[in-house]
């Protein structure tokens, strides 16, 4: 299937010169959104996965899917401030201006093998502090999977020989 008749190419948004990539006009389709979801379960089939963990928002409608679908426990990544229990937290650069993302110190045992899954990889920067995170707490990153990949803006450079899976690629 070509996932990218789903995706719609909104240009200048939020700035200008960035070419966002909408995924609610395949999320809304039930259809190519289950098959996509098993799809990157096909892709990650080779691997011994945990537990999945996804940064807030549309890494959950991605990494919560693939976790029901293989069976393994979901892990939220979240923007400081939004977890209740006792939290880990680092700091990360955006275009503009500065973050912080958050985990449970309980979302992953030590020794876990852990997927990280989202909608879209560009710099590299969230999953990049994700996998600094999930390693703090002595999990085991082993692969990362999007939906899609802007391959210009090489984030994968930033992971450092984890894997990458994805179902679409950007220049
Ligand atoms: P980055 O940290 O640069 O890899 O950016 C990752 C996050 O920003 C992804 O989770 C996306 O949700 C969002 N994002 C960045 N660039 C785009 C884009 N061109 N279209 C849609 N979402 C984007």
């Amino acid at each position: 299937m070509d996932f990218k008749e789903y995706i719609r190419v909104i240009p200048d948004f939020p700035q200008e010169g960035i070419s966002f990539k909408d995924i609610t006009t395949l999320l809304k389709n039930g259809e190519v959104y289950r098959k996509a979801i098993e799809e990157l379960k096909t892709l990650v089939s080779d691997l011994k996965i945990d537990v999945i963990a996804g940064p807030e928002a549309r890494g959950f409608v991605v990494g919560a899917p693939l976790a029901y679908a293989l069976g393994v426990g979901f892990a939220p990544i979240r923007k400081s401030g939004k977890l209740p229990y006792e939290t880990i937290e680092v700091g990360y650069d955006l275009e503009y201006g500065k973050d912080r993302l958050a985990m449970h110190t309980d979302a992953i045992e030590k020794g876990q093998n852990v997927l990280i899954a989202d909608d879209l990889l560009a710099t590299g920067g969230t999953i990049a502090t994700s996998v600094n995170l999930i390693r703090q707490l002595g999990g085991n990153v082993v692969g990362a999977a999007f939906m899609i990949e802007l391959a210009d803006l090489n984030g994968r450079s930033k992971l450092d020989g984890i894997d990458v899976f994805t179902l679409m690629q950007y220049e």
